[in-house]
């Protein structure tokens, strides 16, 4: 492995800590993993090869946030005579989400995780500063901020999801991520120990949080433990690890303070289990007993008494119904129940959904994901639509890892069907990657694909939680995205 600035960064690191690993052993590791070698040689990160095609079309992409960016770069690597517009209106939109888990920790500033969409555009390539207003795929049109028509021959839709904030009563706002329209989710969310790390401001302020929770345990005497919330929700959500990292991260800093015995930290899911892939549910598990975390399954946040602190939950069960005579079956009906819990702190995930103007229109879908072959990313309806990232209805984790691997794909594919190739020649296979923190100082490497299986790229057990990659994740993988997916090659 060639040493890049990256990895000195690592080995530095491990150099501190002799007593948790060798330099020797830390390049075994990252040797043996083709996802951290790929990042780590070379001068700055891996390169994938792109392919060198003359078609011509012009190439609308809709959202410039990480999927529509790298895309655009890739596209603009591969085509000789690239006719590529994004339209994007945040100019923070390609600001590095992932962050945000080590931002509401205190491990990172929101500095460290803002940036300037106008330093991404790739060179030749329009940007129209607007939102997309409405579609019409059958006219290959799309209309910017309500007046302006733009025609295209390949549409790609890259807008990403909504933080459906005001789908819980009590809460306001449908905002996205990075953007700065969040004033109305800021009354309630980000103080009086309600918090949410899916937005950037709210990643800082749960970090304030945090250490008002630790103050607060601190001068805790009293024999009941103070009550520490954790919900997630029962939409398709993106980086479906957030939830659980940020117990796992309070729980650390807790501990940290001395003062762990004086929280009760409760995760409520919405579902049934920790973790779709059953050997990552069956590790999360064994962390969440050693830790004392509490869990209650089939819970969904419905609503918040902020002035009272307390949390309403259905709770949902499936229970017997009526002895159907001809299967000798009992019918299964869900069982509702409302559920209050006060907290001294909650870190809500709020529903998420795409945004309106693609869901509700001709390119969208009863659920409003734009509705893609799973493989191909071609839209189902219309041949020259393409959608990638999170607001893609694609079954798989709605992560940056399952973009790494999904652009390339879109790229191969498009580009052959503006060659008028027969076949479309490249095929999504799944794979995503859930660096699942779990306390300050490891990482789960969760990988897995459509197989439901871990797929780890490195012959080491993926179900233990390793200091190395945790390293991986706060000096690897911001550089990787930001530096090798923005500009079309890692
Ligand atoms: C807290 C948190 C932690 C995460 N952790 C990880 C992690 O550890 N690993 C990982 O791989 N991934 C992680 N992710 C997920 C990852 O950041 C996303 O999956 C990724 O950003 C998706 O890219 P995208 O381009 O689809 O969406 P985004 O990056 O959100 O970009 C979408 C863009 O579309 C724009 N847009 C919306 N509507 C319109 C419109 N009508 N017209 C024009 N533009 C529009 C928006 O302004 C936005 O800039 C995390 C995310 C969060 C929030």
């Amino acid at each position: 492995m060639k040493k890049s600035k990256i990895l000195e960064e690592i080995l530095a690191e491990v150099d501190k800590h002799p007593e948790i690993m060798s330099r020797r052993e830390a390049l075994k590791y990252l040797s043996v993993s083709p996802l951290a070698a790929s990042i780590l040689a070379g001068a700055t990160v891996g390169t994938t090869a792109v392919s060198a095609s003359d078609a011509k079309g012009k190439i609308v992409i809709v959202g410039g946030g990480l999927a529509g960016m790298s895309t655009a770069a890739r596209l603009k690597n591969t085509l000789a005579n690239a006719d590529i517009t994004v339209i994007e209106p945040d100019p923070k939109s390609v600001s590095y989400q992932p962050g945000q888990t080590l931002v509401a920790a205190g491990v990172w500033q929101k500095s460290d995780i803002v940036y300037e969409r106008d330093n991404f555009v790739p060179s030749g390539v329009k940007l129209i500063k607007g939102s997309v207003t409405a579609f019409d795929p059958a006219n290959n049109k799309v209309v910017v901020d309500g007046k302006e028509e733009l025609t295209y021959d390949q549409l790609i839709i890259a807008t990403g999801l909504m933080l459906n904030f005001a789908g819980i009563k009590g809460l306001n706002g449908v905002i996205t991520s990075s953007g700065a329209d969040n004033a109305a989710t800021k009354e309630q969310v980000g103080k009086d120990g309600l918090y949410s790390l899916y937005f950037a401001d709210g990643a800082e302020a749960t970090w304030t949080g945090i250490q008002e929770l630790v103050a607060k345990a601190k001068a805790h005497k009293g024999p009941e433990k103070l009550q520490a919330v954790f919900t997630d929700t029962n939409t398709p959500i993106k980086c479906g690890g957030a939830p659980k990292k940020i117990m796992y991260l309070t729980h650390a800093r807790l501990q940290e303070a001395g003062v762990a015995d004086k929280v009760e930290l409760t995760f409520y899911p919405d579902g049934g289990k920790m973790f779709g892939v059953p050997e990552y549910h069956d590790a999360i598990l064994e962390q969440f007993k050693t830790r004392g975390f509490k869990w209650n399954y089939g819970h969904n946040l419905v609503e918040v008494d902020t002035a009272n602190k307390v949390a309403i939950f259905d709770h949902h069960t499936q229970v017997k119904g009526k002895l159907d005579p001809d299967t000798g079956e009992h019918e299964m009906i869900t069982n509702h129940e409302k559920v209050e819990v006060k907290y001294d702190f909650m870190h809500v995930t709020p529903p998420m959904k795409a945004p309106d103007v693609v869901g509700k229109s001709p390119v969208g879908s009863e659920k409003g994901w734009v509705p893609v072959n799973k493989e191909t990313l071609q839209h189902v309806k219309f041949k020259n639509v393409w959608s990638i990232g999170d607001v893609a209805a694609v079954p798989m984790a709605k992560t940056g890892g399952s973009v790494r691997k999904q652009y390339k794909v879109l790229v191969d594919n498009m580009v052959a069907a503006m060659e008028a190739k027969a076949e479309l020649p490249a095929k999504y296979g799944g794979y995503t990657v859930c660096p699942l923190i779990t306390s300050l100082g490891t990482v789960m490497l969760a990988e897995f694909d459509w197989s439901a299986k871990p797929t780890p790229s490195f012959p080491l057990d993926p179900t233990k939680e390793r200091w190395i990659w945790w390293l991986l994740k706060v000096y690897a993988l911001k550089p990787m995205t930001m530096h090798g997916m923005l500009s079309g090659k890692a």
